[in-house]
């Protein structure tokens, strides 16, 4: 059995997350389990135990720690024979698909900003395989859809096609497997009159991948709130 020991630290009672095929056991405690997940306030009611075949338990236990203390590993992603793999053994897919499961926005934002990040950081592209898992892995108009319909219409528009490394065939076989993906290529054709920005990484701002409505206002601009000194300084100037 696995247990989270800072978030168990506090038990009262143990809430336990069998995770992946194979049953790995997370005992988390119940308490803080339901303030910090709607998904199991309910749940908690009614049972102790939770079963999620199809997630990943590094991904559960990265998500659980999350929300514990707002820090997320880095996505390590290197590139080996064209292909990208992760170094590191999270995958920002199934945590973003574990997140959508458990319908948080916020933490669904949070693997893709870690995804783009590990992306910028070694100047990798995403390859159709990696196309292929994101949309097997988010739900329809999602931010995530949006992220990955772009880097395709990006990749098709800006990139040399004997630099592509993609034939047309294989896009065609991707988008009728993913019919969507076709669709949600269209948009951005549109908008940018096949004017693109130089490269994928600083594609929009970020309010544009986050999952809250387009006026509304953004829940993570708190993190960049100004500190004390610095509001001292606009109110010595007058503002
Ligand atoms: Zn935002």
């Amino acid at each position: 059995m696995y247990q989270l020991t800072i978030i168990s630290a506090t038990i009262g009672d143990c809430f336990t997350l069998l995770v992946g095929p194979d049953e790995h056991v997370i005992c988390v405690s119940r308490e803080w389990l339901c303030h910090n997940f709607k998904y199991f306030d309910m749940l908690a009611q009614r049972t102790h135990e939770a079963r999620f075949p199809d997630a990943d338990p590094r991904c559960f236990e990265i998500l659980l720690m999350y929300a514990f203390d707002d820090t997320l590993p880095p996505v390590d992603y290197s590139e080996v024979n064209g292909e990208n793999k992760l170094s590191n053994n999270w995958d920002p897919f199934k945590l973003y698909q574990l997140a959508a499961t458990l319908g948080e926005p916020e933490f669904m934002d949070r693997a893709l900003q870690a995804l783009r990040d590990g992306l910028a950081r070694k100047y990798l592209s995403l390859n159709l395989g990696d196309i292929d898992e994101g949309y097997t892995r988010s739900p329809p108009k999602s931010p995530m859809r949006r992220f990955l319909s772009y880097v395709v219409a990006y990749k098709l528009i800006c990139t040399k096609s004997d630099q592509m490394g993609w034939t047309n065939f294989e896009v065609e076989q991707l988008c009728k497997k993913h019919p969507d993906l076709g669709c949600d290529i269209v948009p951005h054709m549109r908008r940018t009159k096949r004017v693109f920005p130089t490269n994928i990484w600083d594609v929009w701002p970020d309010c544009e991948l986050h999952s809250h409505p387009e006026d509304g206002s953004c829940p993570y601009k708190k993190l960049d709130s100004p500190s004390e000194s610095r509001i001292r300084e606009w109110m010595a100037l007058g503002f």
